[in-house]
């Protein structure tokens, strides 16, 4: 038996970069995992499908986020398929990059990062709680940037929401022995994260200011969260854990 065998897990933008590897893993934990996504079918597919290869249980979910009427069309698909059968974990992972520089956001893009990184994830939980077991897992993906001075300005600021609403959430919901965390990564190698090697060796200034002397990978995050959805976190709550390999700790000296 496996730490979550006989569980449900959602998981938001597990189409790919780390949402994917996180589905991978609570699926070889034992969890029937959702995989939600955007509008990538083929990516979405394609961890399905390593999930089954392994030999777990998954299925897609696509929903767009950050439009009227989202949250409706996830929950009409997760209700359906979890027929019944409460909802263990949820992993908000999905969310938009950047808006830019504070000089390139505009109010549209500012919205829209709000809309998608904020508002999906609070509407999400509203949503999932009264479907969610006593004793479930609330994971929310947050970002170092809330801890280290970044050009992406706005991106930083709805990761702070995010670890502001982790950790009131935690209070409402802990008599339910319902726990809730933010899981803050530093830069981590993704399908998306090309722009880090834009400049000649950004990736590589980037790895070097980790005290673990490289970048992340979504593997590492994942482990991170398959523990918090384990009974082993069971008495760690309203905490934001930075998963970065030590990114940024200090002069090196
Ligand atoms: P990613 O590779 O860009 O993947 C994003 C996922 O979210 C995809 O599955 C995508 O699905 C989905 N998604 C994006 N916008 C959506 C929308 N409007 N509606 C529905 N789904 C949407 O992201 P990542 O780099 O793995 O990052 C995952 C999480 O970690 C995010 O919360 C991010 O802020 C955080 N994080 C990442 C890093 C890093 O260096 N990678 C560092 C710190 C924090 P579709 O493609 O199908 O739309």
């Amino acid at each position: 038996m496996t730490a979550l065998t006989g569980k449900t897990a959602l998981v938001t933008g597990a189409s790919r970069g780390i949402g994917r590897a996180i589905a991978l893993r609570l699926a070889v934990e034992g969890a029937s995992v959702a995989v939600h996504y955007g509008s990538d079918d083929q990516a979405a597919g394609k961890t399905v499908g390593e999930i089954e290869e392994a030999g777990g249980r998954a299925f897609a979910l696509r929903a767009e986020l950050g439009v009227p009427g989202d949250v409706d069309v996830l929950f009409a698909g997760l209700t359906d398929r979890l027929a019944g059968r409460p909802l263990d974990v949820l992993v908000n992972n999905a969310a938009l990059a950047s808006a830019g520089s504070l000089a390139e956001t505009t109010p549209e893009t500012f919205d829209r990062l709000f809309a998608v990184n904020v508002k999906a994830p609070f509407f999400i939980i509203q949503r999932a709680l009264p479907m969610m077991a006593d004793g479930g897992r609330v994971i929310n993906i947050s970002s170092a940037a809330t801890r280290v001075a970044l050009p992406e300005l706005a991106y930083a600021m709805t990761k702070g929401a995010v670890n502001a609403l982790s950790r009131s959430l935690a209070q409402e919901v802990g008599s339910r022995g319902i726990t809730v965390n933010a899981v803050a990564p530093g830069p981590t190698l993704t399908e998306s994260s090309d722009w880090m090697g834009a400049t000649s060796d950004l990736e590589g200034r980037l790895g070097a200011a980790n005290a673990l002397d490289r970048l992340g990978q979504p593997a590492d995050i994942a482990s991170a969260i398959a523990f918090l959805a384990s009974d082993d976190a069971r008495w760690l709550t309203g905490e934001v854990l930075e998963v970065t390999g030590g990114w940024f700790l200090g002069p090196r000296i």
